[in-house]
Parts: structure tokens; sequence; C-alpha cells
């Protein structure tokens, strides 16, 4: 009994220095959610398309999905005084988003928090959303679909 408990500390420590050391070494991976990192890098395939090479570390980007209590906030940008930007994308409707909103949300994100975007407001004469980095209360998540997502993200890395 004494030996085989000795024999699984031994075991669990040695898969312990085995977890420590592979998280070490994707520090930078770590830096985004799991579940955010496939949109952060659309984010950077959508910049490439357009000759601009992204580079999320030298703005020390991080981001989390956690819960914002202020439910009309679907994502945050938080400049912090380490110099870590952070993005926060709320947990509270993200598994009912849809790839679109999703993306969306994390792209508008890093208008501000890589992009050093402000809000754009300005709507054309049909009503529509010129810029994705809109920040009125009511949004233009609505306006971001298959047909106008390209020009949106044109406006996005070119103003
Ligand atoms: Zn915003």
């Amino acid at each position: 009994m004494m030996k085989s408990t000795s024999y699984f500390v031994y075991i669990f420590s040695l898969l312990s220095i085995f977890l420590i050391l592979s998280c070490a070494s994707d520090e930078n991976e770590n830096a985004i959610d799991e579940e955010l990192v496939p949109y952060f890098d659309r984010f950077i395939a959508e910049a490439e398309e357009r000759d601009i090479i992204v580079d999320l570390e030298s703005k020390n980007i991080k981001a989390v999905l956690s819960t914002i209590i202020n439910s009309n906030v679907l994502g945050k940008c938080v400049m912090q005084t380490n110099g870590e930007n952070l993005i926060i994308i709320d947990d509270n409707n993200w598994d009912s988003w849809t790839e679109l909103d999703r993306e969306f949300v994390i792209f508008h994100e890093l208008g501000h928090c890589y992009l050093d975007r402000g809000h754009y407001d300005a709507i054309d004469s049909t009503g529509m959303c010129v810029s994705m980095m809109n920040g009125t209360a009511q949004g233009c998540e609505g306006q971001y679909n298959e047909l106008t997502r390209e020009a949106y993200i044109d406006e996005l890395f070119n103003p």
C-alpha cells in the first residue's frame, strides 16, 4: 500500500513538472483564451489579405472570455497601466452567438486594442453603419453579415 502510494506521488510529480514546462513554453498562445484563438487567427489572416502584418505580441494583446457585469456590453478593450491591452469578451451569451457575432465583437475590440481606433458612428444614406467601429447603443452587429463583411473589414483596416 505504502509503496504504491509513493509510486503514485512520483508519477504525479513528473506529470506536474511536465505541465508546468509545457505551460511555460506556450506562454504566447496562452495570452489568448483558447476559445477565442480562432477569431484572433482570422483577424491576422484578414489583415494579411490586405497586406497588413498583425503582430499581437507587439501590442501586448491578451484576451479572456469572462463575465462582464453590465449586460449591454459584449466586449471590452482595457488598456492596462502595466502595458497590457486586455480584451474581455462576455461569456454570458458566447454560446448563443453566431460565428459572425463572435467575429464582429472580437474584430471591434481589436479595432480598439490593436488598431488604436476609437468609435466611428457615421451612418450612410441607407441607414447602414459605415464602420464596425460604430459605438452607438444599438450597434451594428445586425448589419454584419456574409454580404457586408468584406467591406466592413476593408474599412476596419483602412479607415
Ligand atoms: Zn467599442
